[in-house]
């Protein structure tokens, strides 16, 4: 039975989704201002160890992840570089893309971006307005907190006592608000170059709350079974997504609330404004790999804080590539035909403690455990002999089932990074000059297995992917 902790009741409750096996969630993306560090990572991360696992237990998933393309760090920065919203964030919108193939990370089925959805936010807010939810006010629109009584239910922050009254009315940085709490649904342009939209409401842009409402809704329906991001978004993010989609709709917006500890460092939290960070292409030019980074952001369960060390990042390293030694000299074994029950029940054994920690709000440190006591049972059987070829067969088939989840064995390509390419080049060479043709031939078929190509040109080895 899988089970999710759910920040909404603070109870772990066994998954049950609207729809007979499907799954549906929305995961909060990142803002395309800049470099994604990697404790947006360990978050993309959960998301899609969430999406595998949903589908590993036999769901349909429909995963959604947005892209906030429009907020004020946007705005000032493409008018520093004086380009458009568009210009500025293709580059980083294309850097996100090649974080995640290098990280492992499947696509989501639907990338929603702000800047395409504008008429479905303007329509969410024209909704507010009628029923009294939201209000203008100097020609931005504010969502009226007092006239949702459940707001703090998510965050559990108890607002009693901090509630402003309606006829006081508060002057914060530019903007008027009856209430200090009032968030921004649509905020008028502050000079005539600030991007802008024409709409009935007026001339104005989304705030960054309302983007997320309206584009879930749009793409999962009013109410959906999961929405996931990090701890820090449970409020006001999260907080203001319910009040504004709850009280458009009248309906229950989201079934189960899932939030993502943070990485942190030296015991503060990764983040751009603490300068503290990383970003992926910062360690891939150290020399980290990909793979022992994806293994090191999932070690540890998603609600579990996380704290990034040069070190743990190493060790993951080495970790990835025990197993993936592991992997090779169980394919490569040559054992006599038939089964060995002992052995056989520990891959059995295997798989349900996989599942088991998986199905316990995806546990990932158990489920790495189920992986790494198997490795260890199946060494000893090899040392001993023991192996037989039925359980070779259910072996690697295990292993690609866990690999369908975990994505650290590194079966696919995209895990071949330009150094190690090059060692087996280096290496093919070395074994063609002592005219060892077939270790020759051996390597260029583990490359190609991997989509690696290589050409034999009067200038050397070229290579490239296919
Ligand atoms: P942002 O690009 O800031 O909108 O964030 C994208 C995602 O990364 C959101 O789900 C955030 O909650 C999450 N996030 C931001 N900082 C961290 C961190 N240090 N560790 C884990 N997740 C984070
Ligand atoms: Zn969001």
């Amino acid at each position: 039975m899988l089970r999710f902790h759910n920040t909404l009741t603070g109870q772990l409750e066994e998954f049950r989704p609207m729809r007979e096996g499907e799954a549906a969630f929305y995961y909060c993306g990142p803002t395309v201002w800049d470099f994604g560090h990697i404790g947006n990572f360990r978050s993309a991360i959960a998301a899609d160890v969430l999406r595998r696992y949903l589908k590993f237990k036999g769901y349909k998933v429909t995963h959604v992840m947005n892209i906030t393309d429009v907020e004020d760090r946007i705005i000032a920065k493409s008018q520093e570089a004086k380009l458009s919203i568009d210009e500025y964030t293709a580059k980083y919108i294309a850097a996100l893309w090649e974080d995640a193939d290098a990280l492992g990370l499947e696509r989501p089925d639907i990338v929603p971006r702000a800047t395409r959805h504008i008429p479905e936010m303007v329509e969410l807010i024209e909704k507010l307005l009628q029923n009294n939810h939201a209000y203008k006010s100097d020609g931005s629109i504010y969502y009226r907190i007092s006239s949702f009584p459940d707001y703090g239910k998510l965050s559990k922050i108890n607002f009693a006592g901090n509630i402003v009254g309606g006829s006081e009315r508060i002057k914060t940085d530019k903007y008027e608000k009856e209430d200090a709490r009032d968030f921004a649904l649509w905020k008028e342009p502050a000079s005539e170059t600030e991007p802008a939209w024409d709409a009935a409401i007026g001339r104005g842009r989304p705030g960054w709350h309302i983007e997320c409402s309206a584009m879930s809704m749009k793409y999962l329906g009013e109410t959906f079974d999961i929405h996931m991001g990090g701890v820090d978004l449970i409020f006001p993010h999260h907080e203001n997504e319910i009040a504004q989609s709850e009280g458009a709709t009248g309906k229950r917006f989201v079934r189960y609330w899932l939030h993502i500890e943070h990485l942190k460092v030296e015991g503060e939290t990764m983040s751009k404004s603490k300068g503290n960070y990383y970003t992926f292409r910062d360690l891939a030019a150290k020399g980290y790999s990909p793979l022992g980074l994806r293994y090191f952001l999932l070690s540890v369960p998603y609600r579990k804080q996380l704290n990034f060390t040069f070190d743990a990042v190493r060790g993951a390293e080495k970790t990835v590539e025990s197993l993936r030694d592991f992997q090779a000299r169980l394919s490569e074994a040559k054992p006599e035909a038939g089964m060995n029950e002992e052995l056989h029940e520990a891959t059995m054994r295997a798989l349900a403690e996989f599942e088991a920690g998986m199905d316990d709000d995806l546990n990932t440190s158990v489920a790495l455990a189920a992986v790494h006591n198997l490795t260890r049972e199946v060494n000893t059987a090899l040392a001993r002999r023991r192996l037989r070829a039925d359980n070779q067969r259910e072996l690697l088939d295990l292993i690609k089932r866990f690999d369908s989840v975990l994505n650290i064995f590194g079966d696919e390509q995209r895990q071949m990074v330009d150094s190690e390419v090059q060692t087996l080049i280096d290496e093919r060479q070395e074994a063609r000059r002592r005219r060892e043709f077939a270790r020759g031939d051996e390597i260029r078929d583990q490359l190609a297995q991997r989509g690696i190509i290589l050409e034999d040109t009067k200038d050397g080895v070229r290579w490239k992917r296919r």
